[in-house]
């Protein structure tokens, strides 16, 4: 079992990353190209990191960070995500150069939905170096509250060329009813920039987090699950969603990537593997907890999968189990036990709807005088 080191930082971020560095399926995945690692600072910042910024007479520069720590292999561009209060922060990185100099600092291309989830990106010179941010004030009105949840470098350049085996694990259909699931349709899902790869008999379910907020209803969900779907397609540069599924705070079960085809959620580990997404951030400092019907439809989807496809239950897993990552989450993770067990066993039987009220009484003075004339009840 991984520990969590005690600079955990953009460990967290690893929930999405990692689909990066999964390896091409047979070199036919245009998905997840370039291996990319999580910024770590040796002090400040620690990530998440939560600022409360404001305008300032004096300077322009609202933070600065320090230097992250080095990276162990060579990389190009940054990308980073969170809920930024006000539009006009700009976001800018230096990369440390072989010589010891700084690079001089990039702004960063920002995405930034009406909600204020937003997510950016800068390009730097090539080179394992460390890097650092700062955020300037481009025209902010007063105070402006930013959430930095998430900060990785990657080398654009870089193609992972492994192929993954396909092994098959075809298990004996039931039929069943598929809980009631969100469409892409429903979502505006942009379409994939690329084929998919086809993936008829999965066999192996894993649990992650968003990292991101736990939306409670619909609304809230589909625009969450649009923003994510930006991130990974256009700053990711992948071809979908990640995810097969994402469940939110309401117990709502989103479509992501369909589920008949490869995902995109664990490094090396994508075959015949369906990504679950639970909505929220169930780790440190954020700490959400799974509510009941979040569970509740957590429960119910594997359930489903588990008779639809033959998939054991000893093959759902965190994605922790995969790699080292804090996803999905402690507060995720130390329920899946329970959340096997309860998949594992049949349904429970539906209870039939009681509603208590006095029992009605009705006292007919005339009963025989009663008759229907096409229009109204009258008593002659
Ligand atoms: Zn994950």
């Amino acid at each position: 079992m991984w520990k969590k080191p005690a600079v955990v930082s953009a460990a967290l971020a690893l929930a999405l990353l990692a689909a990066l560095l999964a390896p091409r399926l047979g070199g036919a995945s245009p998905d997840s190209g370039a291996d990319s690692l999580s910024a770590a600072f040796g002090g400040a910042p620690k990530l998440p990191l939560a600022l409360s910024l404001r305008k300032s007479r004096a300077t322009k520069t609202l933070y600065r960070s320090g230097r992250s720590l080095a990276f162990p292999q060579s990389w190009t561009t940054v990308i980073f995500e969170g809920t930024e209060g006000d539009a006009n922060l700009v976001y800018e990185f230096s990369k440390r150069l072989p010589d010891g100099s700084w690079s001089p600092w990039v702004s960063a291309e920002i995405h930034l939905f009406k909600n204020g989830r937003f997510w950016g990106r800068a390009r730097l010179p090539e080179g394992d170096g460390a890097l650092r941010f700062q955020i300037m004030d481009g025209g902010i009105k007063g105070a402006a509250p930013v959430f930095l949840s998430d900060i990785e470098v990657y080398d654009a350049q870089a193609q992972s060329a492994a192929a993954e085996s396909l092994p098959a694990h075809p298990g004996p259909p039931e039929p069943i009813l598929p809980p009631l699931i969100h469409t892409r349709k429903e979502w505006r899902a942009k379409p994939t920039r690329n084929p998919y790869v086809p993936m008829p008999s999965p066999w192996r379910i894993t649990i992650h987090h968003t990292a991101g907020p736990q939306t409670m209803n619909l609304k809230d969900t589909l625009r969450e699950v649009r923003f994510i779907q930006d991130f990974q397609q256009n700053g990711r540069g992948w071809d979908d969603i990640g995810y097969h599924f994402l469940i939110d705070g309401a117990g709502n079960i989103i479509e992501g990537r369909p589920v008949n085809v490869v995902g995109s959620h664990v490094k090396g580990n994508n075959d015949g593997n369906i990504g679950i997404a639970m909505m929220g951030y169930f780790s440190p400092p954020v700490n959400d907890h799974l509510t009941a019907a979040q569970e509740a439809a957590l429960v119910a989807l594997i359930r489903y999968l588990h008779a639809r496809y033959g998939i054991a239950i000893a093959e759902v897993k965190g994605h922790r189990d995969y790699e080292r990552t804090e996803c999905p989450g402690d507060n995720v993770y130390n329920l899946l036990p329970d959340i096997r067990k309860l998949a594992a066993a049949p349904p429970p039987p539906e209870k039939p709807i009681v509603i208590k009220r006095p029992p009605l009484v009705i006292k007919l003075q005339n009963p025989g005088a009663l008759r229907w004339d096409g229009r109204a009840i009258s008593a002659p």
